[in-house]
């Protein structure tokens, strides 16, 4: 068969690009974006020297034909029909004359007949493979179907893939010119996807996502098109007039649908998603630039509480490079002294001293004091938490031996430190430097740490309590409260959030949670530590139901070192509070 004129086409855009890419032709030398174009693209492109091993490989040939990818492997490794005398002489005089040739060969695999039209390059060959084209008496459509289906669909949802997806936006932006249609794309995150994964299984959560698919599939019309982009990600490109309201509408049909639950194993499971929405021109007209918008649009819906749309904005973008030069700051922060450490009352009542929570804040020399929720997810993400907890750990011991021994002192742990696998051992250093007793340091960990590597987790802290420290269920009641693990561990006690503190005067929701999780508690000889408590008649409420400790504002807000020590002399005088 010889080439249609849609293979010359693609022929000829593939040769001016490599050839520009060595150079040879004259043109600019322009790597990126070659190797860019390669990796997204969905044709069966690659590229060879004269003795037929690969030096450059597309992703949709790596993808049909995974063998390319070792090292060495050359073209008729893969294409046996290569290796035959005639096809070897058809590729002299292609080296000589510069036509190109297509040669039929069967894939290796499925037994699709496929043509490769091979090219000449300026530093060796390029070779495009396609399904054959259909031929009167031949019937392998299916088949050739099946081979393209391959390289272009997610294998899991049955999407199309991150691949088309970027192919066919770069074709509507190319082709949007004078148009009135606006094209909107929207970026979708599961809001709640990891948990599941950890929790019940990566079983589980493949079936969620093949869900998640079929509920955008069906909550798209004709003019828009899903993809799944990646893990939890997924795309939707909708060409429309009426933007932004057209846009804005299908991002809520998407997230009404998601927030529905879902039934895995019998399971109700509940996720949510974020969708972040950017138009092109308007936004951006490259794939690369639109794409950063929507991310950055659906980084504004996360970060105002999840479970809705954004579309992108000029602020967002002003936010993140805040955003970006506190990462930066972030990095020097502990070494130039920046960080420290305030400490919030636990008391018993009436007013006896029981210790005091270490609550990390930054000092930045231009933004002034910033709290920890602003910087420890950075710092998580940045891998510099490990550091700061370990320093804020020596820090709140060393404060802490200035009290009388009866103070204990409460360091927050986080998932990061968990993570690490050193923290059992750098726990015992810092007890041993700083000459603390191990039963006045207690440890609060939410529940979060504990939904990941579960084993290790357990073994972790079981270790601690080797140690003798006691650990301490933060944020009781506001994630998934794997009561599980009360069972597993000696927990010595569980904070429960301020969530349903705030409103126990007038709720009687909380009133019952908090009754319940004084039983749960009490029964298995945990104390309970009300935070947040805000209000005299919140203060009664509890005392009443002999809640064990109280933290809060009412008591004392966090406070610096020597007013810690201050409290501790007042509660001491019984004036306190
Ligand atoms: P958390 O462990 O739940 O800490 C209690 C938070 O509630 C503190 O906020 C505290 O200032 C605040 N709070 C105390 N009393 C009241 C009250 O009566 N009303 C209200 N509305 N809030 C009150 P902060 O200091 O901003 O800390 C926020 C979170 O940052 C902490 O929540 C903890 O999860 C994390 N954190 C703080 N320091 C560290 C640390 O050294 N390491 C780690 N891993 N996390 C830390
Ligand atoms: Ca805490
Ligand atoms: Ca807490």
């Amino acid at each position: 068969m010889r080439g249609s004129w849609k293979s010359r086409a693609l022929i000829q855009r593939w040769k001016r690009l490599v050839d520009d890419e060595l150079g040879l032709a004259g043109a600019s030398t322009d790597r990126t974006r070659l190797a860019d174009w390669l990796h997204h693209s969905r044709e069966l492109v690659a590229f060879c020297g004269d003795d037929l091993r690969f030096t450059l490989l597309g992703g949709g040939f790596r993808e049909a034909f995974p063998q390319a990818a070792e090292s060495g492997s050359a073209l008729f490794d893969i294409l046996p029909k290569f290796a035959e005398p005639a096809v070897r002489d058809a590729l002299l005089e292609l080296r000589e004359a510069g036509m190109a040739v297509d040669i039929d060969a069967p894939h290796p695999v499925t037994g699709v007949q496929m043509t490769a039209h091979v090219f000449r390059t300026a530093a060796g060959l390029g070779v495009i493979v396609q399904p054959t084209a259909k031929q009167p008496g031949r019937s392998h459509d299916r088949e050739a179907d099946t081979l393209l289906h391959w390289a272009t669909h997610d294998s899991l949802t049955g999407l199309q893939n991150r691949r088309v997806f970027s192919d066919r936006l770069a074709d509507i932006l190319a082709g949007l010119g004078r148009s009135k249609m606006g094209v909107a794309l929207l970026q979708i995150d599961l809001d709640d996807f990891k948990a599941v994964n950890d929790t019940l299984g990566h079983g589980a959560g493949d079936a969620l996502l093949q869900l998640v698919a079929r509920r955008i599939t069906e909550a798209l019309d004709e003019n828009a098109v899903g993809f799944r982009y990646a893990g939890d990600e997924f795309t939707v490109i909708q060409t429309a007039v009426g933007q932004p309201q057209a846009a804005e509408r299908l991002a809520e049909t998407i997230i009404s649908a998601l927030r529905a639950p879902f039934e895995i194993r019998g399971i109700p499971v509940f996720i949510g998603a974020s969708v972040g929405i950017a138009f092109g021109n308007e936004h951006g007209s490259s794939t690369e630039q639109l794409m950063k918008a929507a991310d950055i649009a659906l980084y504004a819906a996360k970060s105002e509480g999840r479970g809705r749309a954004r579309v992108f904005n000029n602020a967002m973008l002003l936010f993140l490079e805040s955003r970006e030069s506190l990462r930066r700051d972030l990095r020097e922060a502990l070494h130039r002294g920046e960080l420290f450490v305030e400490y919030q009352p636990l008391v018993r009542l009436p007013v006896s001293v029981v210790g005091f929570e270490a609550l990390l804040r930054w000092r930045h020399p231009e933004a002034g004091v910033i709290a920890p929720g602003t910087f420890i997810s950075i710092a998580e993400a940045d891998g510099l938490m490990d550091e700061i907890g370990q320093w804020v750990l020596e820090q709140a011991c060393t404060d802490a031996m200035e009290w009388p021994s009866t103070v204990n002192i409460a360091v927050n742990l986080s998932p990061a430190q968990f993570r690490s696998g050193m923290l059992t051992d750098n726990v015992a250093k810092i007890l041993d430097r700083v000459g603390i007793y191990p039963e006045r340091l207690e440890f609060e960990i939410t529940e979060t740490v504990l939904l990941e590597q579960t084993m290790d987790n357990l073994d972790t802290l079981h270790t601690l309590g080797l140690l003798g420290v006691r650990v301490l269920l933060d944020d009781f009641g506001t994630s998934y409260s794997s009561l599980g693990y009360l069972k597993d561990f000696s927990f010595s006690g569980l904070k429960v959030d301020k969530y349903f503190i705030r409103d126990l005067e007038v709720n009687p929701k909380s009133q019952t949670i908090v009754r319940s999780i004084l039983g749960l508690a009490h029964g298995l000889g945990m104390t309970v530590t009300a935070e947040g408590v805000e209000t005299d008649a919140q203060a009664k409420w509890l005392a009443r139901e002999s809640c064990d400790r109280l933290q809060g504002f009412l008591i004392s807000p966090p406070v610096s070192k020597r007013e810690a020590a201050e409290f501790i002399q007042r509660a001491r005088q019984g004036t306190a509070a």
